[in-house]
């Protein structure tokens, strides 16, 4: 049997420990991954932290960015691979188990909707998260989140608090860029990130891309 090869979006974040080379690597371990193929990340963005509180700019900020790929994988089995990478890079042993510094969403799996006890896809919240919508822009501006709409009027409503890194890619470290505000045209790909094979979002799949067969839209 020849295995479906389902475009999807994951998302990236890290707000503790070098956040750049965390998600770098991780990055760089899914896109050699058996069963995922065509990885590409898009440029990290910096955003105030969102707690359940609501953003506390008192806290360590993440970087957040986002990446497309193909995979034969089943979504559960992604999940596994996902989990195992923010094992391996999520956390920080000190005397105790620290805090997470990495975070990896399964936002879209082609066009399944999943809902069960391990995975809720589309990912619920990610239309409301400008750390998630803006880096997905920087990979597609074509982008369509399936349930609600083209990406950049989502962007447009909720509004864009992320700050791109500066023009060379790299992050300052202290909190401050060079790079002013984003220029979606000078954004550059994390290093580590495997080159571009061509962009198609996962709910507007092109070709081989195609969504499985459970179709529907999310409410
Ligand atoms: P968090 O660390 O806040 O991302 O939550 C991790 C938990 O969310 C895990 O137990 C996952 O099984 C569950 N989960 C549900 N839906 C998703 C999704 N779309 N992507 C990643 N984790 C998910």
């Amino acid at each position: 049997m020849i295995a479906q090869v389902v475009p999807v979006l994951l998302a990236f974040g890290a707000n503790l420990g070098d956040r750049g080379e965390t998600i770098s690597h991780a990055q760089e371990e899914l896109a050699q991954t058996p069963g995922i193929t065509g990885f590409q990340a898009s440029p990290l963005r910096e955003t105030i932290a969102l707690t359940t509180e609501g953003p506390d700019p008192d806290a360590p900020r993440y970087l957040n960015g986002v990446a497309l790929a193909q995979t034969t994988l089943s979504p559960h089995e992604l999940l596994d691979v996902l989990q195992r990478i923010e094992r391996r890079h999520g956390r920080v042993r000190d005397t105790q188990w620290g805090d997470r510094t990495l975070d990896i969403d399964l936002i879209l799996y082609g066009g399944k909707v999943i809902a069960d006890e391990r995975l809720t896809v589309p990912h619920p919240r990610a239309h409301e998260r400008d750390f998630v919508l803006s880096p997905w822009l920087d990979l597609d501006p074509n982008a369509v989140l399936m349930g609600h709409g083209r990406v950049t009027e989502l962007l447009q409503r909720i509004g864009d608090t992320t700050l791109p890194l500066d023009d060379s890619g790299a992050y300052h470290g202290d909190g401050s860029f060079s790079g002013g505000e984003g220029n979606r045209d000078q954004a550059t790909a994390p290093t580590g990130a495997a080159a571009p094979t061509g962009s198609a979002s996962p709910a507007a799949p092109t070709g081989a891309a195609a969504p499985t067969a459970n179709v529907r839209a999310s409410q």
